[in-house]
């Protein structure tokens, strides 16, 4: 079988010491399950002081990355006919669970890392896609290009030690898991949930499903009023409903009463 390819550009290729102590992310890496290669940009930088980032144009703080650089060390990655480049930025597609299903079917993603105040904008033109991990800002896209690495690798088959672990999980359904508990059945005074202990797998399920919609509910209803949850298999017809009806009366209780 042939591994992922995981082509990274970036200017610290040391920040990615990191997946070598990544528990099964290592695993996966010792398997040749996948392979990442770094392709630093100071090699690729102009003149003899091996320049890659320059003044904006137009004033401001900071120094941008140029674009000669990333696109000689973008146009050196061989790249298989199931490839994306993947540009992180703090301006792009929230990444989402899905975003990482999808791409596990291909076989090499390229990850340019961006530096400093940002990048040319004409980098842009590189990327499929331009996925940023969140609404904060970091000071490179090396921890979110690690991100990924990460998240798509423990999908791939052979990673996980038992791959049902990949089916109950968070975001896979729009809901958040279960809680799990394990040895001892009670713990300063906290004790296992019965139904837990009782070996009736039909009534452990439901009560795992039961509350994941209500921990979900809770923390997350953005999930639950997504369009996803609408269309995934756990869509349950009455509680969403009912949930919605909650949400709408909030929302009137708002309007009626916005100082309160
Ligand atoms: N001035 C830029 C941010 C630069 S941060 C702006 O306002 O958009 C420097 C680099 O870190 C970015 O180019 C990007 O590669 C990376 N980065 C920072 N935050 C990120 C995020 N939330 N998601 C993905 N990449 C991010």
């Amino acid at each position: 079988m042939n591994s992922f390819n995981f082509d990274v550009i970036t200017l610290f290729p040391k920040a990615f010491e990191l997946i070598n102590n990544l528990g099964v992310i290592t695993r996966a890496l010792n398997k040749n399950l996948i392979d990442v290669n770094l392709y630093d940009l100071r090699e690729y930088g102009e003149g003899s002081h091996r320049q890659v980032d320059d003044k904006p144009y137009g004033g401001g703080a900071g120094m941008v990355l140029k674009p000669e650089p990333v696109y000689k060390a973008h146009e050196s990655i061989r790249k298989s006919s199931k490839s994306k480049t993947l540009l992180m930025t703090p301006q792009g597609k929230v990444l989402k669970q899905k975003d990482l299903i999808g791409w596990s079917s291909l076989d090499q993603i390229i990850i340019i890392c961006g530096q400093y105040e940002g990048f040319d904008e004409r980098i842009r033109v590189l990327a499929d896609e331009e996925i940023s991990i969140g609404d904060y800002v970091l000071s490179g896209g090396e921890i979110p290009a690690i991100t990924i690495i990460n998240g798509l690798t423990r999908l791939l088959p052979g990673t996980l030690g038992d791959p049902d672990s990949l089916l109950d999980e968070s975001h896979n359904s729009s809901l958040l898991e279960y809680p799990h508990y394990t040895r001892p059945l009670i713990f300063k005074e906290m004790k296992v949930p019965d139904v837990l202990v009782s070996g009736n797998h039909e009534e452990i399920k439901s009560w795992r499903d039961k509350e994941s919609f209500d921990r979900t509910l809770k923390r997350r209803d953005d999930l639950i009023f997504s369009e996803n949850y609408h269309k995934s298999n756990k869509y349950n017809q009455k509680e969403y409903t009912f949930s919605k009806n909650i949400k709408q009366n909030m929302n009137f209780f708002n309007e009626v009463y916005p100082d309160w």
